[in-house]
């Protein structure tokens, strides 16, 4: 890994749901195998790619807003990075730290809502008129159904869905409503589901933006989680933060910490106003992709 690490998804089309199922298609035909661990609310496929050992292993996910493409080519990327070095024959332990903790790379969890803040509510198929009635598409960052995933695990839920009522978001819009129910969405049923079935040891989920590591659920942080945020932040440059008000609580970390106690992280890339331009994508995978290869060794 001595070498500049090319990026060879980093234009706007791999945004494209089936552009970047192809290419995780075609990552698979080398060192890791596919899985579709769920489907969108449109039916979409939701799709990881698994190296190494299974069980206990570590998950990367990403794509959990429409405005964060930026975080599904990240780890499109990162998978392709993996699949480079594990070839390269000097891939630097890579394939023994796999062997003792397998990782799963899911780029894009919300594909749905990427596409609405891409190509606004046509994208939204059967959900079109709910979008167009919402409003804001180009500030879409919720599924095709209205819902923000990312409020819609069961960590606090009704605490939150108080504090979101209270600041006005009653139902579908473009961002921060938590849904009918905890878990009510495909999306974010179907990853907690992954989660139950594959055991994972830890999980970060990548968003943006903000250049910032969270790693507690209201107040606690599982053990190690601490060192392990703090190393990464050492590493990447980027903070160690908390979260407040309405995304403190309902995310997808916040439910893995308090379901497993286990580590669970959000990884702010980047930094600006989203959407991040693509051209920030180098950068940010020069600084943060080698931390998040050596944090499976950690
Ligand atoms: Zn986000």
């Amino acid at each position: 890994m001595g070498k500049r690490p090319a990026l060879p998804y980093r234009s706007a089309r791999f945004l494209r749901p089936e552009a970047m199922n192809a290419a995780l298609e075609g990552l698979a035909g080398r060192r890791a195998r596919l899985v579709q661990w769920g489907e969108s609310a449109l039916g979409r496929p939701l799709c990881a790619l698994e190296f190494g050992r299974a069980e206990g292993g570590v998950l990367y996910a990403g794509g959990f807003h429409g405005l964060e493409g930026i975080s599904s080519l990240f780890l499109l990327n990162f998978a392709a990075l993996l699949c480079d070095t594990l070839e390269s024959g000097a891939d630097g332990g890579l394939s023994g730290i796999l062997g003792m903790r397998g990782l799963s790379v899911a780029p894009c969890v919300n594909p749905d809502g990427l596409a609405v803040a891409r190509r606004g509510p046509r994208a939204a198929g059967r959900f079109s008129g709910l979008v167009r009635e919402a409003g804001h598409w180009r500030r879409w960052q919720a599924n095709a159904r209205g819902v923000d995933l990312n409020h819609n695990f069961n960590a606090g839920w009704y605490a939150l869905r108080r504090s979101e009522q209270a600041a006005g978001i009653t139902g579908p819009c473009a961002s921060q409503y938590g849904g009918p129910s905890p878990e009510s969405e495909p999306e974010s049923h179907a990853l907690a589901n992954y989660c139950r079935q594959a055991g994972f040891s830890r999980v970060a989920a990548f968003h943006a933006q903000g250049e910032e590591i969270y790693a507690d659920y209201a107040g606690h942080a599982p053990d190690g989680a601490a060192e392990l945020a703090e190393r990464f932040a050492r590493e990447t440059g980027y903070r160690v933060a908390r979260p407040e008000g309405l995304a403190a609580s309902g995310g997808f970390k916040d439910w893995f910490i308090e379901r497993f106690d286990r580590p669970g992280f959000t990884v702010e890339l980047g930094r600006g106003r989203n959407p991040l331009p693509l051209r920030d994508l180098p950068a940010i995978f020069r600084r943060v992709a080698p931390a998040a290869v050596r944090f499976l060794s950690w």
